[in-house]
């Protein structure tokens, strides 16, 4: 039966992890996998978080039955809240449907599965320039032609914002565009406000349809609304859209898998027909989505407390990172390392795109035990004040050799 099966190629960066921990070099860096970590280069567990499991654990009336279908209904609506804000048009006039769903790549699975089934307008998806693997993955596992539209400039060591536009202009009318809500996988380059605005105009004229992928909200600038800003903006404009949203980084609850995938409708009654159609189609994927993450989140987003807490402990992890970029800057200028760096500072969230080749990546993992992905997206969170030193000076070895 299965002799015909070809042999699929190892994941890259869970491959990459795993040659980090067969190293036993005592100067190993990972900069490759996505995971915050403190300056101790150790995983979080937010301390809203821990309250959270200590409620949890107190509540004598918990039980372990199945969750509704679309998931816990003061989650998903505490999750849509949070995503498009309070005094949203569209939640005030009922056009907001959301479903609980396996964290971020659940709740793209759900949506792109529920546009190839519905979607009449086009088979096509434009995903950006690089952009995470799974976007690719998952549209074309459903069906979808998946085609690319510009992003990064590795001249500018920026956006390729006409490029884009151009793509955007050319591409056939109500096509898919999945962008990426704030902080972007792996550039870390995310388009400006006025940028937002030229992109909304594009696919307004082409009725292209956004599918935002949100995988890094208050994470990326430590401001809640500031990163959702983007959503937000193509609501107000009218747009019908939808929201991947994982809270795998900005509650660190990366194994427990809570997402919400939030959809924009243009009346109450499409939204109603939508989330019927949302539910047949959770219940044959999944059944019911898992409790345990979203239990947590439901806490903290539902409680004034904790969610003030939450808030602070995002500022707590984007600051880390943003202190890490200033670091790296400071020692490649103050090494005179070859080359711009500003862009390490100028790029946002997790990522940092640094323009390490590939060749270059190679040196820095045989010479060094440094661990990237071959494009040179470091993690800074993998970056600490004990090893940004090391790291600096072997960057600076490649970039000169
Ligand atoms: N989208 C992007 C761009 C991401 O970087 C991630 C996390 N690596 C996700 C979605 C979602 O991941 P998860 O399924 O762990 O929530």
């Amino acid at each position: 039966v299965f002799n015909t099966v070809p042999q699929a190629p190892p994941d890259v960066i869970f491959s990459l992890t795993a040659g980090y921990k067969a190293d036993t070099d005592p100067n190993k860096v990972n900069v490759g996998v996505g995971a915050f970590r403190t300056d101790d280069l150790k995983p979080y567990v937010l301390p809203v978080v821990k309250k959270a499991d200590t409620i949890l654990f107190n509540n004598a009336d918990l039980d372990h039955e199945y969750l509704p279908i679309a998931g816990t209904p003061s989650y998903t609506k505490a999750a849509a809240r949070l995503i498009l804000g309070e005094n949203s048009p569209a939640i005030h006039e009922n056009r907001v449907a959301a479903v609980q769903t396996i964290s971020g790549t659940g709740s793209i699975h759900t949506g792109a599965t529920f546009l190839s089934q519905f979607y009449k307008k086009s088979k096509k998806c434009y995903i950006s320039k690089p952009t995470w693997a799974n976007h690719r993955n998952v549209f074309a596992l459903v069906g979808f032609e998946v085609e690319e539209y510009p992003y990064w400039n590795g001249e500018k060591r920026g956006l390729d914002y006409e490029a884009m536009l151009n793509t955007m202009r050319e591409a056939p009318e109500g096509s898919i565009f999945i962008l990426h809500a704030c902080a972007h996988n792996p550039t870390g380059v995310d388009p400006t406000r006025e940028q937002w605005q030229g992109i909304a105009e594009v696919m307004s004229e082409k009725h292209h349809f956004p599918f935002f992928d949100c995988a890094y909200q208050g994470f990326a600038s430590g401001d809640l609304d500031n990163d959702a800003w983007a959503v937000r903006y193509f609501v107000e404009q009218g747009f019908e859209l939808f929201v991947a949203q994982s809270f795998a980084k900005n509650f660190g609850l990366y194994g427990e898998r809570a997402g919400n995938l939030t959809i924009v409708t243009k009346s109450s009654e499409e939204t109603k027909r939508v989330f019927s159609q949302m539910e047949k189609l959770q219940r044959s994927e999944i059944s019911n989505p898992p409790a345990y993450g979203s239990r947590i989140v439901d806490i903290v987003l539902n409680d004034p407390a904790l969610y003030a807490e939450w808030k602070e402990n995002l500022k707590y992890m984007s600051n880390r990172i943003i202190e890490m970029r200033k670091a790296l800057f400071e020692r490649l200028t103050a090494l005179g390392t070859p080359g711009t760096w500003n862009h390490i500072t100028d790029q946002i969230g997790m990522f940092s795109f640094t323009g390490l080749t590939a060749s270059q990546v190679k040196v820095l993992k045989e010479k060094y035990h440094i661990y990237m992905t071959d494009n040179g997206r470091i993690s800074m969170a993998g970056l600490s004040t004990k090893n940004i030193d090391y790291f600096a000076k072997a960057v600076d070895d490649v970039v000169r050799n």
